[in-house]
């Protein structure tokens, strides 16, 4: 059903996430493990020294409150199922799921997040954004093995009658996911929003990242393209209609490229 296969794409990128969050999980588990040590150090000590104990005690509980945290913000993210698009501001999703990011790209990389000052609503479900901002991240991630930027900036935009291609004149909000990874060369561009196609070695990727995307912005009545650079970084740019709009309930239609590069 399409429910199940909602929730399969987002265990999916779950799963891609996964890699960033074991590691400050193992972090975390770290500093429990270090600090309930000192704690039994100092408790076991000729002369204990209470307050000792318990500024160590407080560092176990804050690393696990974190993992809470982290853990909280995974199952919420898993766990929306139904489509429910409502008028709501881009700038207060991306806030939403910052950490969430953060924790998953690494701290190799950089994420500097750029929201206009004055944005007008869109009409979307958040679930979905959340889940196109973890998709577009985890691609970021992964052109950017040593380390880089990842920024994600809003912006206001009018599109004047003819100005493009898929929409209609009026006014978008634009959503820019810009990353300085290794770029792809024109015939990955090409193809990179095709359904199943990847570039990723040993199963690591599934080809479905792009094109649930995709599916997410042009169900939302807006459209999607990227511009590459090999050896620079990629830009992925969304504009989404501004204001509440009328969602069709039809099935997405199948990709059409809107794929630049240069
Ligand atoms: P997957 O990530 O599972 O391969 P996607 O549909 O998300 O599937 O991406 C398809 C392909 O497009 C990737 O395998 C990769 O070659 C390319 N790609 C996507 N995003 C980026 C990016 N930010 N930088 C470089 N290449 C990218």
């Amino acid at each position: 059903s399409e429910v199940q296969e909602h929730r399969n794409q987002r265990l999916e990128a779950l799963g891609q996430l996964a890699g960033g969050i074991a590691h400050d999980f193992n972090n975390m588990l770290g500093v429990i493990v270090n600090y309930a040590n000192f704690v039994i150090e100092e408790a076991e000590s000729p002369e204990p020294d209470l307050k000792t104990i318990a500024a160590d005690a407080r560092q176990v509980i804050r690393a696990g409150e974190r993992g809470t945290d982290l853990t909280h913000q995974l199952l919420k993210f898993a766990r929306r199922e139904v489509v429910r698009p409502v008028v709501l501001d881009l700038n207060s999703v991306i806030t939403d799921v910052e950490e969430l990011l953060r924790h998953s790209i690494g701290e190799h990389i950089t994420l500097i997040t750029r929201p206009a000052e004055v944005l007008p609503p869109v009409t979307c479900d958040p679930g979905q954004i959340e889940q196109l901002l973890v998709n577009l991240a985890v691609n970021a991630r992964d052109a950017m093995p040593s380390g880089g930027n990842l920024v994600i900036d809003t912006a206001c935009s009018r599109l004047e009658a003819g100005e493009h291609t898929d929409l209609a004149p009026g006014d978008y909000v634009r959503l820019r996911i810009s990353d300085s990874g290794q770029g792809m060369p024109p015939d990955v561009v090409e193809r990179a929003f095709e359904p199943f196609f990847t570039t990723k070695a040993n199963g690591e990727g599934t080809g479905l990242g792009l094109a649930t995307v995709y599916g997410i912005v042009t169900q939302a009545g807006g459209s999607v393209s990227l511009t590459s650079e090999p050896g620079l970084g990629t830009t992925v740019t969304v504009l989404l209609p501004a204001g509440a709009i009328e969602q069709e309930a039809a099935p997405v239609p199948a990709p059409v490229l809107t794929a630049g590069h240069g």
